[in-house]
């Protein structure tokens, strides 16, 4: 796995960076300096079979190859700490003598938020969490982020890191909508949120287990009216997880060839306001990277050699 570029936001806080595996596929993952925080955002695939339009591999999901090994996912991210550490002037030959201390940029987080669904790599991500807890014992955090898609890996999933990482884990459940109808043009194909809850919520009521629930707002009153904020109410009362659960309220960042626009900050708190008033804790998650494509959604993944392909077809 070699990094062949990478690019920098305006803000200095993130940067992309797009590694080419032995197998020639194209993988992107990101590393987010932001005061104490130094997390690797990596992809557990390259492509992605799910299908969400707000996300720039759910656009080309029929072109999903593969999961990676969790040997190219290890890769991946020691590339990227390698990477990052020279572009600081970290000394890699002689750490000792180096004028960088490594806790300036020592991953504190490691997220597998990139291109892919981490419920479909359940023998994987463990393996590649076992290993990078054993790499850099003061990781303090370890995340993945679901559509609960498939609903049958859940548990398994789950119960594995448990075992591994008791409570130095944390999962981001893909909520975007309480309303079925909105969830299956958002995320068509994705299972029905009732076979999704009836598991999740088992799982946290039984191991009292918090989990984020992330929406991304989009405008023109997709997913961001009263009525939108009292089925995520409704849902969380239902499921007894109104005290297990944060809404997490994101930002859209615009990806290419997709028609949804970004809801402004303020029409975000004002939503968040509503779901206050119906007693839903919620945070504003804040993104990095937007401006360089690197933000949640926007990275990406794909074969070079099928592009390559598809290219000369459209040619001819
Ligand atoms: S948001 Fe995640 S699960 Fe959905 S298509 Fe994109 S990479 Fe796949």
């Amino acid at each position: 796995m070699e990094i062949i570029s990478s690019v920098k936001s305006a803000d200095n806080h993130t940067i992309k960076y797009v590694l080419r595996s032995k197998l020639n596929d194209y993988i992107e993952a990101t590393y987010v300096d932001y005061y104490n925080k130094h997390v690797v955002c990596f992809s557990t695939m390259v492509g992605c079979p799910n299908r969400c339009v707000f996300c720039s591999n759910g656009y080309e999901h029929k072109n999903f190859v593969r999961v990676l090994t969790a040997h190219e996912m290890y890769q991946q991210i020691m590339a990227v700490v390698h990477k990052v550490k020279e572009d600081v002037g970290y000394d890699l030959e002689n750490p000792r003598l180096s004028t960088v201390p490594f806790s300036k940029m020592r991953p504190t987080l490691f997220s597998a938020m990139g291109s892919g669904e981490p419920l479909c790599c359940c023998e994987e991500l463990p393996e590649v969490f076992g290993f990078l807890k054993g790499q850099f014992p003061h990781t303090t955090r370890f995340v993945l982020s679901t559509t609960g898609n498939p609903v049958s890996c859940i548990i398994p999933l789950h119960y594995k890191l448990d075992e591994l990482l008791r409570d130095r884990y944390r999962t981001t459940f893909s909520l975007h909508s309480a309303r079925q109808e909105v969830r299956d043009k958002l995320m068509p194909g994705s299972p029905k949120i009732s076979a999704i809850m009836d598991v999740l919520s088992k799982y946290q009521i039984k191991h009292h287990r918090h989990m984020d629930y992330n929406v991304l707002l989009f405008d023109n009153g997709i997913n961001n009216t009263k009525e939108d904020a009292e089925a995520i109410a409704n849902l969380l009362r239902e499921y007894k997880l109104t005290k297990l659960v944060t809404i997490k309220l994101s930002i859209y960042n615009p990806v290419e060839r997709c028609s949804l626009a970004p809801l402004s900050k303020l029409q975000i708190f004002e939503f968040g306001d509503i779901l206050e008033s119906l007693g839903v804790d919620y945070e504003f998650y804040r993104t990095n990277g937007s401006d360089v494509g690197a933000a949640c959604g926007q990275l990406y993944s794909y074969k070079r050699q099928e592009m390559e392909k598809k290219e000369t077809e459209s040619d001819k």
